[in-house]
């Protein structure tokens, strides 16, 4: 076997030439045939090893839109700022802080009730020619005003502020005057600043003054301006929400309650200093959620349109008032005030 093999050898020596050729040959081939056989030839294999030259620009352009995508996730970042004015409506959640500013009267649970006429006026104005029987019903003439006054301080009444009022109901304190009264003034009306202001003013007397408090913002015709409101807080007269924008609050959802009940107060404390604490309801109506909101953001009590002159410990929301109409005059204030209300 080893000689047949041996033997073979020598005659091979033309097989072996021709072996190592094709060796060369197919060396030389793969070297330059890459180029050609790289598009047919696997995509993977050449991309792995080879990828720069040929490769190269399909991979590229494949990462490329990855990186496009990274980008596309940026604006999605900016997204993120939207999330940042949706914190800008948390000054909804500033109903937190606002109770916390002015602790209210925390109620000893003694029940008590006491007769403190409230009169509710509106207008202290002559109305113009023409006005309607509800701008005339809801008007008193400054002369009128003067001698309601007149005759409350002949009678040893003592005006005394809403705050007062609800914080003795709560705790027992203050003690309250011999003859105490309040006077109150819907709306905000200009006439109030002009005609019962200096006539308070005058006698020593003060007021509490509902303010709607969009209207005094937009400067609205008719209505005081803070400048003027300022004014009078400064003198010591009591100022109180009357809502934003004097809708009926009855009915309505939380978020909207939230809106009016912080919205008005905040903007009457920006402009007086003071911390308002008490609501009339715009034309007088509410229900259970409304004096729940108002309580939480703070407030200590409401004066409805409801007629009666008792105060109650456990209603400081349902505070009751004596309404005044363009023909009060001086012996149906006296008759309103001596008049026994009838009970519920
Ligand atoms: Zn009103």
């Amino acid at each position: 076997m080893k000689r047949s093999v041996a033997a073979a050898l020598p005659s091979g020596k033309a097989f072996w030439l021709l072996v190592l050729g094709l060796a060369l040959f197919s060396l030389l081939a793969a070297g330059c045939g890459g180029e050609t056989g790289a598009p047919k030839g696997g995509a993977t294999s050449v991309a792995a090893n080879q990828g720069v030259e040929t490769t190269p620009l399909p991979a590229t352009l494949t990462y490329t839109p990855t990186l496009t995508s990274t980008r596309t996730s940026t604006p999605t970042v900016t997204v993120t700022p939207t999330a940042t004015p949706t914190a800008t409506t948390a000054p909804t959640a500033t109903v937190t802080p606002s109770p916390t500013a002015t602790p209210g009267p925390t109620p000893d649970g003694v029940l008590r009730t006491v007769r403190v006429p409230i009169l509710m006026y509106h207008y202290i104005s002559t109305p113009p020619a023409g006005a309607d029987v509800y701008r005339q019903d809801l008007s008193v003439a400054p002369e009128s005003f003067a001698a309601h006054l007149d005759y409350l301080h002949a009678q040893g009444y003592t005006t005394i502020p809403l705050k007062d009022l609800l914080s003795y109901l709560a705790t027992g304190r203050p003690e309250l005057p011999a003859k105490p009264l309040v006077l109150t003034f819907d709306d905000g009306y200009e006439d109030n600043f002009v005609n019962a202001f200096p006539a308070l003013k005058a006698r020593d007397m003060m007021g509490t003054f509902f303010i709607i408090t969009d209207f005094a913002t937009q400067e609205r015709e008719g209505y005081a301006t803070w400048d003027q409101i300022d004014q009078m807080a400064a003198a010591g007269m009591e100022i109180g929400s009357h809502s934003r924008d004097h809708p009926n609050l009855a009915g309505k959802d939380l978020d909207y309650l939230v809106w009016q009940a912080l919205g008005s107060q905040e903007t009457i404390e920006a402009h007086t200093g003071a911390h308002p604490h008490i609501l009339a309801y715009p034309g007088g109506t509410y229900d259970q959620l409304v004096m729940d909101v108002f309580r939480s953001a703070n407030y200590w009590g409401a004066v409805t349109t409801q007629q009666d002159d008792l105060q109650r410990s456990d209603q400081p929301f349902e505070l009751k008032r004596i309404r005044i109409r363009n023909t009060t005059d001086v012996p149906k204030l006296e008759a309103l005030l001596a008049y026994q209300w009838p009970k519920e």
